[in-house]
């Protein structure tokens, strides 16, 4: 067994394997310490700005001072969890490709999973590489000619490197009124997206996340790519964000960059020193593609975290479990349906 991938989804895949009673599995993770994606989050973003980190199944909650980063704390909380289970986590190795492999390694049984020269032999595979690694960068006229500083929620470092500055945020996600909020402060930020954005303050309900999540997942079964669940849900603000992000320079995206700054169709023009593009992230499925799982569609057919093409590979994080609840309970179904296939291949086998 192999679990690609060391974020929420994966810690909750090997949390479960082992509890199952499946201990022959590795978890294989390409950064350098623990923390999944939230290792590499800005320092700015403190705990208590997060949306909030559910629980890893089987620990306490994430107990810090909510001033504190919320990269430092996650990635302290993750470690804890692999070191208090014992989980099989080898690191830094990244996957290049998950493939069916040549006959020597059993070909048609197991899948190979590679990375570099070294290769895995599994009889099933939990991917969670979630989203961090890839983000997405849409493509508009004149980008290479833009002479100021272009940058993805990736790269975001810290606000300082903004102050006294004229700069455009492009996003409507959760990131991108995060780092509104913040640049707000220093710099002098225009807010960009397609449509003008709608910021609810009502009351958040368990009924409203599962109806977005029910959303997402129907995509995904359909093998069309998921939506966020923030796109389906809409952009929650309690009443003093909302009151600030209102009070923001808004305009609707441009037509081109120019070297000096952005334009519309109309000949208007706004010049800036910098481009922040808060335009979310893509599944990190690239080493998957030997397995040729693209539906029509653009994305892979689901059935809960199983890839229905190929139902000895599962999902977690991907779609509607992108969120630290959504990783938890995927790592749960993962691990209780590869329980099941192992144990009907081992009936099957003897
Ligand atoms: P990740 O945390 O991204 O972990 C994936 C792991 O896979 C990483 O360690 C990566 O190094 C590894 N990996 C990737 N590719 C490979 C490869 N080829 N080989 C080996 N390893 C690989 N959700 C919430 O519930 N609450 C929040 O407050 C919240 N805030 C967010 C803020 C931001 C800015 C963003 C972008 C997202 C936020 N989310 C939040 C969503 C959040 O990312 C998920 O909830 C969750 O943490 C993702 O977990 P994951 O395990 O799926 O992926």
């Amino acid at each position: 067994m192999v679990v690609i991938g060391a974020g929420q989804a994966g810690l909750s895949s090997a949390y479960y394997l082992q509890y199952y009673g499946i201990d022959d599995y590795v978890m294989l993770d390409s950064a350098d310490g623990a923390g999944g994606a939230w290792r590499h989050r800005w320092p700015s973003l403190r705990l208590g700005k997060v949306n909030g980190i559910y629980p890893l199944p089987g620990f306490p909650p994430v107990d810090a001072d909510a001033d504190l980063p919320a990269s430092e704390v996650v990635s302290e909380y993750y470690a804890s969890y692999e070191r208090h289970y014992g989980l099989h986590v080898i690191r830094p190795v990244e996957v290049t490709s998950v493939d069916y492999g040549p006959e020597d390694i059993g070909a048609g049984e197991r899948l190979v999973v590679s990375a570099g020269p070294d290769r895995w032999a599994a009889r099933a595979v939990i991917n969670a590489t979630g989203t961090w690694t890839r983000p997405f960068w849409p493509y508009y006229p004149g980008m290479a000619s833009f002479e100021g500083r272009q940058l993805h929620t990736a790269d975001f470092r810290d606000v300082e490197e903004f102050r006294g500055k004229k700069m455009i945020v492009v996003g409507a996600g959760s990131s991108a009124t995060g780092l509104l909020l913040e640049l707000s402060d220093v710099a002098d930020v225009t807010w960009i997206t397609r449509r003008k954005p709608v910021l609810r303050d009502d009351e958040w309900s368990e009924n409203v996340g599962r109806e977005a999540v029910a959303k997402v997942d129907e995509r995904v079964r359909a093998g069309l790519p998921p939506l966020s669940v923030v796109s389906a849900t809409g952009l929650w603000a309690p009443p003093d964000v909302r009151a600030k992000l209102e009070s923001l320079p808004w305009r609707p995206i441009f037509h081109e960059l120019t070297p000096r700054g952005v334009r519309w169709r109309d000949g208007t023009e706004l010049e800036v020193d910098a481009i922040l593009w808060a335009t979310g992230f893509r599944a990190a499925l690239d080493h998957l593609a030997p397995l040729g799982l693209r539906a029509p569609g653009g994305g892979i057919v689901m059935d809960g975290t199983r890839v229905v093409a190929e139902p000895r590979l599962h999902l977690a994080g991907y779609g509607p479990s992108a969120s630290t609840v959504g990783a938890n309970r995927a790592g749960r179904q993962a691990a209780r349906e590869i329980r099941a296939l192992l144990n009907s291949s081992e009936l099957v086998a003897s």
